[in-house]
């Protein structure tokens, strides 16, 4: 009994990486006993010769499966779409550059094997990463953790192995706005950890700034919890019985004492300060609301222009 498996490569100009990736992939691909596997590439609006490259796998290998995105829309746009797309019984998502070492597929089988239905890949020191990001990364976990009820494990990205449930599962999920890593945990299943050294980038760079892990995070955030904008009602309930407390203060000062001097700097300091907690908390509001609106238009999480090979694409969505 051969057992059908799927990874799942999302590509945005990823020329340079592609032809190590392969070589790399093959191989320990062709080593797992009993299976059978298809790798499926999501051409996620590359510029490069990305696309021409897959293509040409497509043609000489017909287990390679490509999926072209009319446009960039980003790698959980790509990941979803590999997920809606692959057959197989388990799905491995894994980055074209390397840095998820395929030399981990066999363990994660094995253990998929007996019983696991998700296997997570865990980084065991991220030395290749700079220190900032590898801090940024650490402070998002411990506040998104704190923050939300689903748990993201620490350094898991989004190499792992899924059973079909959880790919069905995952499908099942109808947000359009889709934060790979939260909607992982929030599905849950039997869950079983590999821990790697993860290795600099095979070649090219990588396609995340600052700025848009930044928003990544964020993103984040407020997929997944509400507390940034419940918070916001007990600073305003604390601050409001303290603004009153000093309300009290004053008048009964004024009444025991007579008129007190003037109070410019109280009065500027409170005007200012609640100003600022009002703007803070209207920008949080915005957020959550931004995120209501982009959902109910209900767009697809991504458009396919063609598949190679090319049945006529399926109808397109997150689920
Ligand atoms: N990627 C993508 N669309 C994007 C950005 C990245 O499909 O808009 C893919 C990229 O080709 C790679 C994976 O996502 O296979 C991880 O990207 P990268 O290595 O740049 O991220 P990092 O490892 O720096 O977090
Ligand atoms: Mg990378």
């Amino acid at each position: 009994m051969t057992q059908l498996l799927s990874l799942i490569v999302p590509c945005h100009n990823e020329s340079e990486s592609l032809p190590v990736f392969t070589a790399a992939v093959l191989p320990v691909l062709e080593s797992i006993p009993g299976t059978e596997w298809e790798i499926v590439c999501v051409d996620d609006g590359s510029r490069d010769d990305t696309l021409s490259q897959l293509i040409a796998l497509a043609e000489t290998d017909p287990r390679f499966r490509i999926v072209e995105f009319s446009r960039n829309f980003g790698k959980e746009a790509a990941m979803t779409a590999g997920l809606d797309v692959a057959r197989g019984e388990a799905v491995i998502p894994i980055d074209a550059d390397l840095q998820d070492p395929p030399e981990l597929i066999p363990a994660m089988v094995e253990a998929w094997r007996a019983g696991a239905e998700v296997v997570l890949a865990r980084r065991m020191d991220r030395s290749t990463d700079s220190l900032l990001k590898r801090q940024t990364a650490a402070l998002f976990y411990k506040l998104h953790n704190a923050l939300s009820k689903t748990r993201i494990p620490e350094n898991v990205g989004d190499f792992r192995l899924m059973d079909r449930r959880v790919v069905e599962a995952l499908r099942q999920l109808p947000e359009r706005q889709r934060f790979m890593k939260g909607l992982f945990a929030w599905v849950g299943f039997r869950t079983v950890t590999i821990d790697y050294v993860r290795p600099s980038r095979a070649a090219g760079n990588t396609k995340f700034s600052g700025f848009a892990l930044w928003n990544f995070a964020l993103e984040g955030f407020t997929s997944f919890s509400t507390a940034p904008l419940r918070v916001w009602t007990y600073l305003g309930l604390a601050g409001a019985a303290l603004a009153l407390a000093y309300g009290a203060l004053i008048l009964l000062r004024t009444l025991i004492y007579g008129n007190p001097v003037p109070g410019y700097p109280s009065l500027f300091v409170a005007v200012t300060f609640f100003g600022s907690v009002q703007l803070i908390s209207i920008g949080i509001l915005g957020e959550y609301i931004g995120r209501i609106y982009v959902e109910t238009k209900q767009r697809p999480a991504y458009i396919i222009r063609r598949q190679y090979p090319g049945p006529p694409p399926p109808a397109p969505g997150g689920g």
